[in-house]
This record gives C-alpha cells, sequence and structure tokens, in this order.
C-alpha cells in the first residue's frame, strides 16, 4: 500500500496558492526515485489501493476533495486535514 512521500505542486491560474499536480511513492521494482502521478491517476487509484502519508499523529489517507482555496477539482486532500488545511502539500517537494 503506497505511502506517498513527495508531492509535486503547480501555481493556481490566477498564481495566488499552489495545488498539488503530482504525488510520488517507492515501488519494490524501482528504488531510486519515486514513481510520480497525476491527482487523477491517484484518484483512480485510489478506488481499489490504499494512499497515505506520515502525519505527526500517525498516518492520513489521502481521499478526493477540492482546494480549501478555490474549490479547484480534482483535487487531492488528506482525511486529517482540517478544513483550510492541506497536509499533502507539506511533503517534500520533488
Ligand atoms: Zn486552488
Amino acid at each position: 500500500m503506497p505511502e506517498i512521500v513527495v508531492v509535486r505542486l503547480i501555481e493556481s491560474d490566477d498564481q495566488s496558492h499552489f495545488h498539488v499536480d503530482l504525488v510520488g511513492y517507492h515501488t519494490d521494482h524501482i528504488t531510486t526515485e519515486p514513481i510520480m502521478i497525476a491527482t487523477e491517476r491517484a484518484i483512480s487509484l485510489m478506488l481499489y489501493e490504499r494512499l497515505w502519508i506520515k502525519t505527526p499523529d500517525g498516518e492520513a489517507d489521502l481521499v478526493s476533495g477540492k482546494c480549501s482555496v478555490c474549490g479547484h477539482e480534482p483535487y487531492l486532500r488528506t482525511t486529517s486535514d482540517a478544513e483550510n488545511e492541506e497536509k499533502l502539500q507539506s511533503l517534500t517537494e520533488a
């Protein structure tokens, strides 16, 4: 079950904030670099695989949602995000 370890951010259209564009995880097959997948692909994967991140409190599952600033969809957040919080954006940028 993939732990998301890195993200790639992209500026919103009005350049006022950032969106998560890609998320990355390690696989058994390729150990050097994380596999980076787009938001849409991650959401399809989440139909049958759990994607999650480590948080200070433990683990949080990724969920399909909306950007807390502009409502952009499709979008990835985590189950432990507060209303205006996006824990995914605190991961290392790849
Ligand atoms: Zn936004």
